[in-house]
């Protein structure tokens, strides 16, 4: 029988060490939500970093043995592995290239080697799971030389390949030492998925231009095979939300927090700690809004979640400290004995009270320098159960692509980002209706079970269409 196999960097499930034992958690993020129904269906499997160091051969085996119980294999990678390949090659090269930050990117021989040794690690843990008639589904910037070493092992094997993150222009990329190899890498799968079509421009540019290859309506010829690009915008598990958001707990949470509140209007913010999120423009652009319209002081607080992310690189440690001095600066500042401008949380909520925060937030601030999609522009979309709630969006995620009944805003531009928050504030109910119903019906409907269906399915009618065109 035909399995699908997930391949991503981590599991949905990190384990932690704790004193006496072992813990078993799910991970955050949206592909651990998003693919959670598939592969526990039928004998699908996911293959995949467990988070853990195992210490010696029956610690492996008991990891191993549970792990299975649940349909997911671990690749276990060393602490030097975790140093090199994913704080370094994918996350101090990679990730900074892709998302335009060129400043912050590293090019260290020993880090792309480290890349190059975990690839092929997750490579040999891929085929001594694989049959002929599986169908691989590899995930994401770590893994980008993955499935040409699978293609060299197996000509004839299915497979997909999703890239979570933007797919920058072609002058990115020609920096990259390694950018040939890199390119190679992904064009060993049969389709490749990104979030955009922007992306996926930028993709076949880049391949024309760098490997010579062309390319007609997102078809390439590589010389032994047809590979096809398309894009596939990301979607959430919709109903999840609706869900956490009308539950007792959410309700009982914000009721909380209104109590403290009091009347006060919230402006929300919710993200990863990363540079590339526009986090410290937005704190700046929020003073700004209190400087230009001083109505607002005592009326309205921006709550303001970081989620801790990558601290043992050193951008994020740096970042962090910018935050929590700007954040300081506008408090003792504006503060007033009764009211906070600012509610600075730096930890991650369970869902139930980030369904509280959505609820009680009358403006969503999403604001990234760039954003391969961003899920949480959706998931405050999904929990506006009234249709009352204004999205503020950057024009540089994935998402505005699609929810264009959002404010769309430049995100380096602090005037207009100002600007767009008291527009937001200010927005007659009926317009906030009519422009909240709209993203509904689109999120609703593109949820992250028809981004999973729609992509194999297009990646089954590749492999026909490479069959008859053989
Ligand atoms: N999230 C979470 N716990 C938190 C805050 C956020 O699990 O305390 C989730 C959030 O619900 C969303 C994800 O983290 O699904 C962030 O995804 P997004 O695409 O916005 O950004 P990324 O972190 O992948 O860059």
């Amino acid at each position: 029988m035909s399995r699908i196999l997930i391949v991503s960097n981590r599991l949905p499930t990190k384990i932690l060490r704790t004193e006496e034992s072992l813990t078993f958690q799910p991970s955050e993020g949206g592909l651990a939500t998003g693919l959670g129904s598939i592969y526990q269906q039928d004998d699908n499997v996911w293959v995949g970093w467990p988070g853990l160091y195992v210490e010696d051969a029956a610690e492996e085996a008991y990891v191993c043995e549970q792990l299975a119980q649940n349909s997911m294999v671990p690749v276990f990678l060393t602490e030097t592995e975790i140093r090199d390949f994913y704080e370094g090659f994918s996350n101090s090269t990679l990730w900074p290239t892709f998302h335009y930050f060129t400043q912050y990117a590293t090019y260290e021989q020993s880090h792309w080697e480290a890349y190059v040794a975990v690839n092929e690690k997750f490579c040999r843990a891929v085929l001594e799971l694989a049959g002929p008639d599986d169908t691989i589904w590899i995930h994401d910037y770590q893994l980008l030389l993955l499935p040409a070493l699978l293609r060299q092992a197996r000509p004839d094997c299915t497979i997909g390949f999703f890239l979570h993150i933007p797919f920058p222009s072609y002058e990115l990329i020609r920096v990259l030492p390694w950018r040939r190899e890199l390119l190679q890498g992904m064009l060993g799968a049969d389709l490749i998925g990104f979030h955009t079509f922007g992306y996926m421009r930028h993709f076949l540019s880049a391949v024309s231009q760098l490997l010579g290859m062309s390319s007609q309506n997102g078809q390439i010829e590589t010389g032994t095979r047809t590979v096809l690009v398309d894009a596939f915008p990301m979607g959430i598990d919709y109903e999840r939300f609706v869900a956490a958001a009308a539950s007792e707990a959410a309700i009982r949470h914000e009721a909380n927090y209104r109590e403290a509140l009091r009347d006060v209007r919230v402006i929300l913010s919710i993200d990863r700690l990363d540079y590339s999120k526009g986090i410290a423009q937005r704190l700046r652009a929020f003073e700004l809004l209190l400087q230009r319209y001083p109505e607002w002081r005592e009326q309205a607080s921006l709550l303001m979640i970081v989620v801790p992310s990558r601290d043992q690189v050193a951008q994020y440690a740096s970042l962090k400290e910018e935050i929590d001095e700007l954040v300081g600066r506008i408090n003792s500042r504006y503060r007033t004995i009764s009211w906070t401008p600012i509610h600075y949380f730096y930890r991650s909520f369970p869902l139930e009270e980030l369904a509280s925060f959505y609820r009680l937030a009358e403006v969503a601030l999403v604001t990234p320098m760039r954003d391969g999609m961003n899920l949480v522009a959706k998931e405050f979309v999904a929990s506006k159960a009234d249709q009352r709630g204004v999205l503020i969006l950057s024009e540089r995620a994935g998402a505005a692509r699609e929810l264009s009944d959002a404010l769309i805003i430049n995100p380096t531009d602090t005037g207009q980002l100002a600007e767009a928050m008291h527009d937001a504030l200010v927005m007659p109910e009926e317009e906030q209706i009519q422009r909240m119903s709209a993203m509904q019906a689109l999120v609703r409907q593109y949820n992250v079970f028809a981004w999973t269906q729609l992509f194999m399915d297009r990646l089954a009618y590749t492999k026909i269409k490479q069959h008859t065109l053989a």
